[in-house]
Order: C-alpha cells, then sequence, then structure tokens
C-alpha cells in the first residue's frame, strides 16, 4: 500500500475554468488540499469553449496528446495541481453552459459527449496514451461522469474507483436505448446494473459501480438511504452499507478570504472586522438598496430552484421587507422565480434588488456586504454558500436538512455562551417558518454585542478543506486495500 497515491480526478467543472454550482468549487480545491497533502493528483474535465478560453488567458497551455480532431491540453491549478482538459469538436462548442441549451433544456447530445468523456478517463486510467502515469485511484463525480467506474469494469482497468455524489437529484437518465447507441452490452440494461425507471441511468454506473461511494455530508449520506430523499435510489444507496461514506466539503480558503480578496473595497478578518462595514457601505451604493445601519441587508446567493426553496423567499419576502430590512439576491434558472423576484424588486426598488446572472466577483461583494444570508434549501447535500457566508462574516439562515444541519450551528443561549453559535435553523416546509427565523435572526442582529460575537464565530469556523482532505486519503488507502484483495488474478 503506497503513502501517497496518484489520483485521477474525473468531473465535468472545474473551477477557475467552468463552474455551474459547487461541483466545481469541489473538483478545484479537494485535488488542490489533496496536493498540499503529498498526493501526486490530475484532474481531467471536457475542454468546453469557454474553459480553454480562460485556460489559455490566465496560464501555460500545452497538449501532451494528440489524435485527429481532438487533443488533451495540460494547464495548472493556482495550487500548482495539474488539470488535464479532453479537447473535442462536441465540447469545444460548447462555450455557454455545459449541460443546458439556453432555454435551459439539456444539450441532446448529453449521453455521448460525457460516455466519450468516460471512456477517455477509462483511457489515462489505463495508460493508453502514452503519458508514463497510471492512477492508483480513480475519483469520479456526479452522473456526467457515472460511466466511468463501468467502463472501467469492463476494460479491467486495476486501479480502484471512488464516486461522489454532490447531488442526487441529478442522475442523467437518457432513453433505455441510449446504452446500444453507446455501444455498451445488453447486460447494462438490467435493474440491478444502468436500468432506472425504464430508463439508462448514468449515475447508477458510479453507485453500483465504483468501489466506494461518497457523499458531500454524513447527513445527506444517511437522508439519501430513505425514501423521501434518496429520489428512487435509496435501495441501491441502502444496499452499499458501509461503502457509502459522508464527507462534508470545505471550502478554498485562498479564494473565499475577505483579508485577501479583490473583489472587496477593504480587507478584514475576524480580528479586525471593520472593512466588512465598507463592503456593506459598497454593496448598498452599488444595489440602490436603502437601509439605515439598523436594517440587515439579507442576500440570497444560488441557482433559482425548488431545492433551493427560493418559492419560499418570494413567499415570505413582504414579510421580510416588513422587518425594516433590504434583501438582495444573485441567481440563475426557473423563470417563474427570476419574474417574482423581479416584480418584486421593480415594486420596491429601495428594498430588494435582484440580480439574474452568474457573476463571480458580485458573489464574493454580495457575501462581503451582507448580513445574512437565506438558504432554505429544502435538500442540500452539503451547501457551500453558507459556508462561504460565514467565512465573511454573515451569517446564514438556514433549513435544517443535510450539510446545513451539520455546518451551521443555532443561535441560542446555550451556544452563544459556549461560543458556538454562527447562525439560524428553521424546520418545516413554509413561508411562516422562514418569516419567523429571519425574525429571530433580526432580534438579534439589533443586539449589537450578541450580532458581533456571532460574527465572531462563524469567521473562526474552519472550513478549510485539511480534515475533509484527510478524510477521503484514508478513504483512497481502504479503496486501495480493498481493490487489490479482489483484484482478478490475471491483472
Ligand atoms: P449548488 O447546489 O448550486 O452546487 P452550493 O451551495 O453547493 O450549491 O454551491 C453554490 C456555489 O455557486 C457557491 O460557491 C455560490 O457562491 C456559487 N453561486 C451560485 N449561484 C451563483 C451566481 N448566480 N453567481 C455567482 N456565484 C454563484
Amino acid at each position: 500500500m503506497p503513502d501517497n497515491h496518484r489520483v485521477l480526478h474525473v468531473a465535468a467543472e472545474v473551477q477557475p475554468l467552468i463552474k455551474t454550482g459547487g461541483l466545481a468549487d469541489v473538483a478545484g480545491a479537494l485535488p488542490d488540499a489533496l496536493h498540499t497533502l503529498g498526493e501526486d493528483v490530475r484532474i481531467l474535465v471536457p475542454g468546453y469553449g469557454g474553459a480553454i478560453e480562460r485556460a489559455r488567458a490566465t496560464a501555460r497551455l500545452h497538449a501532451i496528446a494528440e489524435w485527429p480532431d481532438t487533443r488533451l491540453l495540460e494547464t495548472q491549478l493556482p495550487g500548482g495541481c495539474r488539470i488535464w482538459l479532453y479537447e473535442t469538436a462536441a465540447f469545444r462548442r460548447r462555450a455557454g453552459h455545459p449541460y443546458e441549451d439556453p432555454e435551459g433544456a439539456p444539450w441532446p447530445d448529453n449521453a455521448e459527449r460525457f460516455d466519450e468523456f468516460a471512456r477517455l478517463a477509462t483511457a489515462v486510467a489505463d495508460d493508453a496514451l502514452g503519458l508514463e502515469w497510471r492512477p492508483d485511484i480513480v475519483h469520479a463525480h456526479d452522473w456526467h461522469t457515472g460511466l466511468v467506474p463501468v467502463h472501467m469494469q469492463l476494460a479491467r482497468v486495476p486501479a480502484a474507483t471512488v464516486f461522489t455524489i454532490h447531488n442526487l437529484a441529478y442522475q442523467g437518465l437518457f432513453a433505455l436505448t441510449t446504452r446500444q447507441t453507446l455501444g455498451l452490452p445488453g447486460w447494462l440494461d438490467h435493474w440491478e446494473a444502468l436500468e432506472f425507471d425504464r430508463h439508462m441511468s448514468f449515475i447508477k454506473g458510479g453507485i453500483g459501480f465504483a468501489d466506494r461511494v461518497t457523499t458531500v455530508s454524513e447527513t445527506y449520506a444517511r437522508e439519501i438511504t430513505t425514501p423521501e430523499v434518496g429520489a428512487g435510489l435509496e435501495g441501491l444507496l441502502a444496499w452499499r452499507g458501509s461503502d457509502l461514506v459522508g464527507i462534508a466539503n470545505g471550502i478554498d480558503t485562498r479564494r473565499w478570504n475577505p483579508a485577501r480578496d479583490p473583489a472587496l473595497p477593504a480587507a478584514y478578518d475576524a480580528d479586525q472586522p471593520e472593512g466588512k462595514r465598507e463592503a456593506r457601505s459598497a454593496l448598498l451604493r452599488e444595489t440602490g438598496l436603502q437601509a439605515e445601519e439598523t436594517m440587515p441587508v439579507i442576500a440570497y446567493i444560488g441557482r433559482l430552484a425548488e431545492q433551493k426553496g427560493v418559492d419560499l423567499l418570494v413567499e415570505a419576502l413582504a414579510r421580510i421587507i416588513a422587518q425594516p430590512a433590504v434583501v438582495v439576491v444573485l441567481g440563475s434558472g426557473d423563470p417563474v422565480l427570476r419574474d417574482a423576484l423581479r416584480r418584486a424588486g421593480k415594486a420596491r426598488p429601495d428594498r430588494v434588488y435582484a440580480r439574474f446572472d452568474f457573476d463571480e466577483a458580485f458573489a464574493h461583494r454580495i457575501y462581503g456586504g451582507a448580513d445574512m444570508l437565506l438558504m432554505p434549501s429544502r435538500f442540500e447535500p452539503c451547501g457551500l454558500s453558507q459556508l462561504n457566508a460565514m467565512r465573511y462574516g454573515t451569517i446564514p439562515i438556514v433549513r435544517r436538512t443535510g450539510g446545513l444541519a451539520e455546518t451551521v450551528v443555532d443561535t441560542d443561549d446555550a451556544t452563544l455562551a459556549d461560543g458556538s453559535a454562527t447562525g439560524f435553523q428553521f424546520d418545516g416546509d413554509d413561508a411562516d417558518a422562514l418569516g419567523e427565523t429571519v425574525q429571530r435572526a433580526c432580534d438579534h442582529f439589533a443586539q449589537l454585542e450578541t450580532w458581533r460575537a456571532l460574527i465572531d464565530h462563524a469567521m473562526r469556523r474552519d472550513s478549510s478543506w485539511v480534515r475533509s482532505a484527510k478524510a477521503y486519503r484514508t478513504l483512497y488507502h481502504d479503496a486501495f486495500d480493498a481493490r487489490q484483495r479482489y483484484l482478478p488474478p490475471h491483472l
């Protein structure tokens, strides 16, 4: 058993090259943290047009393998970890959203592209491209890479496989005939393999075929074995038993650092938090919101999706701005939710500001300038926005579910006294519960000393990747050992 492993991460997005959500944050930050621990890590991602442009603009990019119309390009993360981009015409022409067209419908060739990507990952894992680097572990993320453990098993590649579920709600379901179109063997059509509800399921490849399956918090790991959250896969997930492990995400504390954030007007940290006032003033100027010092700035940053409980926010909005408080929203997604928020902003431009865009720098300015962050998610595998918020001294108000339940500590007399309080939690699935909790948070905001203490606790929370990266390293040891034990003799 080697002390350090060669680990190939395979993901459909990676910060800072291409991002639609938390997956990109993790696919960038976890490999970086593992690299710091001494693991030999590479990240394989699709070479979308935009990602290649971004890589070219920021770092050296060169081909390490070439075929007609296809190349494998190499660049590096700021921390030194190598990224390989698989450039094909099918990925290159996706300069916009990686999975959806501008109307929000899935790209028609998603199955073909991500199958091809999985085959390439398998070839890399088998060192079939002459890169003279053979991983011990292949760590695949989310449904887009669900076929990686399948192809690796079919090709008898000896590396151990780990599959991480970042969000079980996205499963990569395609017509059952897709299996045949992709040239995969017929036995995979079985419910014990890739068939799910008369469809072909990419995520079942990861869950059923990987040596170890992980998800991004311990709470969510338990929740997905129940019918309420398991999305029909609870049986398969429960069957994996102790092979299913929850490891909470961290955040990249270099990139999310109010003491060195070029997006902020002034630097601040837990010891000297004064700069947060300047960030708040700048945010108010930028958004045109009118808030006296006694009124909190309450933010929402994230996808406009049912999962995130944005409809509850819309419903509770009138009650929230009656506190008094102002609300700033940054999100993209569901047009119905977008229109409702747009109307609210038009009706009260002094109290509600909403921008419907994916804007990283604005997100940083909001985390810096806001006082509270809302996350009324119906379910939340881990959630990163609340971790970013705490790091910036912005107090999260969250529904008690998944990773939110275990990363935010609710404020009461006991948690305030022992210094563990970092936010506010609520139960229930209705706008009243959210409204009441916002009110509770506003009551605490009015008590200056209490609020200062909360900011201090939140900012000092250790959300770095170190602890989680160590947990993944232990898991790699286990997966590697298990694979050695079960390796067929001819390998
Ligand atoms: P998700 O379910 O979308 O992955 P997470 O909370 O795990 O939710 O991660 C969301 C990440 O994406 C956070 O880093 C958040 O700041 C960022 N994000 C979400 N929406 C936007 C947006 N519209 N503009 C900029 N950043 C965003």
